[in-house]
């Protein structure tokens, strides 16, 4: 059994995958299954792939270009990279295009659709927020800023005010000082990447995770639907809920592993850009099932700054399979969504 715990800034959840300790019934029809794991994004990521004997699949090119696509997302969407597209982006003047890549063109116009869906529980812009409560790349001390602090690095939020184009792909903001922000979706779309290249080159059966963020395709060494375990938000490590994943992504966001805390109260390093603050409601995860891990990863955070209520009523509307988890006084209730209770029932 493989317990991830994601330790750094990015990190919420942890899933544990027990795909592994499925009891091998039949030795003749055994596949053989490869794990590989490493640092990324400020995060963990680990890789399992069934062998089916393709020349790619032991070639240690396999794990260089798994590495490659990986450095390629960060300097992409990396607010840690001075170099990065978006850490020009954010340094780059207003009111003229930007040119950027396909991909962070693309992530970008994700993340905007979401912003519009959620009504800017989800923001792109959010960055000068998420630096000022110390849980960015500005190096900034995890303490409670002053009210004028954030009234000032809210003039500059709001995801109406950067616009993105195709043909050529470029960005622009139509306000000086504007910085984006992908953390809540960048983990989501380098699982999709990876996944999808293990697919083109012939891997069919595999799991992708970074930092808890997981995409699922085909089944695993014993023929049978990678599972995983949902983590407790309680902070140890005891399962919530076992999923198996169908050729399906999974993301989760919740309060209770990147946050600082101070006079008793938890401030998470998922902040409401409506009040500039981070979310302070009885909502402890978010799970969203969804063909792309972009996607889900996206909506987890939208629908956990939204809470339980809207937050819900957002993915009833969107028809997405979502599991939250509420925090109670007598632990966490389940609350699901008809599509997630399908999805289980399957
Ligand atoms: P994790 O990175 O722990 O998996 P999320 O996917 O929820 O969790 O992303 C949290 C990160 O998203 C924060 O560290 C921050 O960079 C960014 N973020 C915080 N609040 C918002 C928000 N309201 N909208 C978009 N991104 C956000
Ligand atoms: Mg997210």
């Amino acid at each position: 059994m493989n317990i991830f715990i994601n330790k750094h800034h990015v990190l919420v959840l942890s899933l544990l995958l027990i795909g592994a300790v499925v009891s091998c019934n039949s030795v003749s029809r055994q596949r053989r299954e490869k794990s590989y794991a490493g640092h990324t994004m400020g995060t963990t990521f680990s890789i399992k792939l069934v062998e089916t004997g393709s020349y790619y699949e032991s070639h240690p090119a396999l794990l260089d270009s798994i590495h490659a696509i990986l450095e390629r997302v960060n300097q992409q969407m990396s607010t840690y990279i001075d170099s990065s597209e978006i850490s020009r982006f954010n340094d780059f003047k207003a009111d003229q295009w930007m040119s950027v890549s396909e991909d962070f063109a693309s992530v970008v116009h994700t993340a905007l659709r979401i912003s519009r869906q959620s009504e800017g529980a989800f923001d792109v812009t959010v960055n000068p927020l998420v630096n000022l409560w110390g849980f960015g790349s500005g190096n900034s001390i995890r303490t409670v800023p002053l009210q004028q602090a954030i009234d000032s690095a809210l003039t500059f939020v709001g995801y109406e005010n950067c616009r993105v184009r195709f043909n050529p792909p470029a960005l622009k903001k139509t306000v000086a000082g504007l910085q984006c922000d992908l953390g809540a979706i960048a983990k989501g779309y380098a699982v999709d990447k990876v996944s999808e290249f293990l697919e083109r080159t012939g891997t069919e059966n595999h799991l992708v995770e970074i930092g808890g963020e997981i995409r699922a395709r085909g089944k695993n060494e014993n023929h049978v639907n990678w599972r995983i375990g949902i983590q407790s938000p309680d902070g140890g490590n005891r399962v919530q809920k076992i999923i198996s994943l169908e050729n399906i992504a999974i993301a989760t966001s919740g309060d209770y592993r990147n946050y600082f805390e101070e006079n008793g109260v938890r401030y998470s390093h998922t902040i409401d850009p409506r009040t500039g603050r981070p979310i302070q409601h009885k909502l402890a995860a978010v799970t969203v099932l969804h063909d792309s891990c972009t996607v889900a990863d996206a909506y987890a955070t939208a629908l956990d700054v939204m809470g339980p209520e809207d937050g819900y009523d957002l993915a009833v509307k969107e028809n997405l399979p979502v599991l939250l988890l509420i925090k109670s006084k007598d632990g966490f209730v389940e609350k699901m969504t008809p599509e997630f209770e399908m999805y289980m029932k399957k």
